[in-house]
């Protein structure tokens, strides 16, 4: 696909901070944190002077601490958007017809980028980037990419990602396209079959894919179908389950890197050369993990929400905005010596791939993506599947037509090969959540013969 942006002017743009990042990878901790405070200082003080919403919202707590300040849901930051934002051109009305627009330009007023999430909170998000802000995350994956300047030295890339063009992932890997190099793009839709083949004549070093796909793939190649041997698979957009890693890792070896972002903020944390655990990108976010009732949780234990604040980010400021994740910080530094606090394991977000009968016999395995790509793009509120030992019931909230949705789903399931008589669709008033508060798109309560889950 063709952009129709600037690239040239971007590419500089983004390549102009690559030094930048570089010298940061070099940093003491001590640099890190006196770089933090500052550029927390800057950013609150850009929202208390732009942002009509952040001056009520942080009302008296205009000097306290960040650990004072108010927690930003998802809700508060979607009903209050247009007083959050900073940019007079950002209304959400508009922000929603460009998203709605299937012939929209890549950028939203000539100058932000857009991306949706349907999340884990079941509740639609949209983020917005400036090209400035969109420029620092190109150079930060740059610098933090598992194979460093891979894009500069033209390594043979394939990715593997969402088909809906506002997806973060889509939207990322659209924009690493825009350099120069062998490479192939898939879709996590497409099916099982024709992937494999474009993989094995294509022979990809570098494989950029959600992990649920990895996954498949790794079954793939075991089977003997799938014959590649990439030098770094970056897993991205999923919790990538030590379970999935392990099948990764034993068909590859240990080339299997993990990435954790957000649609709202970007990149989050990646992991270096030495896989043990992701560095957060604390110069760019300050991540909190804290537990259920918002209070600070240690390295080393399990948090029950993660809170982010978006040092870059001015047209949407983002302070201690709320991801519905858990995450667990390691106490050691890594021994790569770069100053970012490692983040050993993100639970939550976990999706599930669906298994169904082949039309051909056997099992064909389908990827949350599928459900995204015709769910995402209803006017529902949110959306939950579930495959139980009764069949697949998807439940909705909003005002959707349930047997469009039904139709709908079915045409996408049996193009994947999925050979199924039914599923039923259900209007609920709210989705509900598991014990820990979380609700996740995909479920699958069956368990397979060899009681796998
Ligand atoms: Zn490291």
């Amino acid at each position: 696909m063709a952009l129709a942006v600037d690239d040239i002017g971007f590419l500089t743009r983004a390549l102009a901070q690559v030094p930048r990042f570089r010298r940061r990878e070099r940093w003491s901790r001590l640099q890190l944190e006196a770089y933090q405070a500052c550029a927390l200082r800057r950013l609150r003080a850009f929202a208390y002077a732009r942002s009509a919403f952040y001056r009520d919202f942080h009302r008296g707590l205009l000097d306290a601490p960040l650990a004072e300040l108010p927690v930003l849901t998802k809700r508060t930051m979607m009903e209050r958007f247009d007083d959050l934002v900073t940019d007079p051109a950002l209304r959400l009305r508009d922000v929603q017809a460009h998203v709605a627009d299937e012939g929209r330009d890549p950028l939203f007023a000539g100058r932000f980028r857009v991306a949706i999430t349907g999340g884990t909170s079941g509740q639609l998000g949209v983020a917005v980037y400036s090209e400035g802000e969109w420029a620092r995350l190109t150079a930060a994956s740059l610098v933090r990419s598992p194979v460093q300047g891979s894009l500069l030295r033209q390594h043979r890339t394939a990715d593997i990602t969402s088909p809906n063009p506002l997806h973060m992932s889509t939207q990322a890997v659209m924009t690493l396209r825009q350099w120069p190099g062998p490479e192939l793009h898939l879709l996590a839709t497409d099916p099982l079959p024709e992937i494999v083949e474009a993989l094995n004549r294509f022979q990809p070093e570098l494989l950029i894919l959600f992990a649920a796909t990895g996954r498949i793939l790794a079954e793939e190649q075991a089977a003997g179908r799938l014959q590649i041997a990439p030098r770094a698979v970056v897993s991205v957009a999923e919790v990538l389950s030590a379970e999935s890693r392990r099948r990764m890792d034993d068909v590859w070896g240990p080339v299997t890197f993990d990435a954790y972002s957000a649609t709202e903020c970007g990149g989050i944390a990646t992991e270096c050369e030495l896989h043990q655990g992701m560095h957060v990108w604390e110069d760019l976010v300050i991540v909190e993990n804290v537990d259920s009732q918002y209070r600070p949780v240690p390295a080393g234990a399990w948090g029950d929400r993660v809170l982010v604040t978006a040092l870059f980010k001015r047209a949407q400021p983002l302070i201690r905005y709320e991801l519905d994740d858990s995450v667990r910080f390691v106490a050691a530094p890594c021994p790569c010596g770069r100053p970012f606090r490692l983040i050993e394991a993100v639970q939550g977000r976990l999706q599930d791939v669906l298994r169904f009968a082949s039309r051909g016999g056997g099992l064909v395995q389908v990827h949350p993506v599928v459900f995204h790509a015709v769910l995402d793009a209803l006017p529902v509120g949110g959306w939950q599947v579930v495959q139980d030992g009764a069949g697949l019931h998807v439940l909705v909230t909003g005002d959707v037509d349930e047997a469009g949705v039904r139709s709908e789903l079915l045409a996408a399931l049996r193009a994947q090969g999925a050979e199924l008589a039914d599923l039923d669709v259900r209007r609920v008033a709210a989705i509900p959540q598991t014990a820990t508060g979380k609700t996740p798109v995909v479920v699958r309560r069956t368990q397979d013969r060899a009681g796998r889950l």
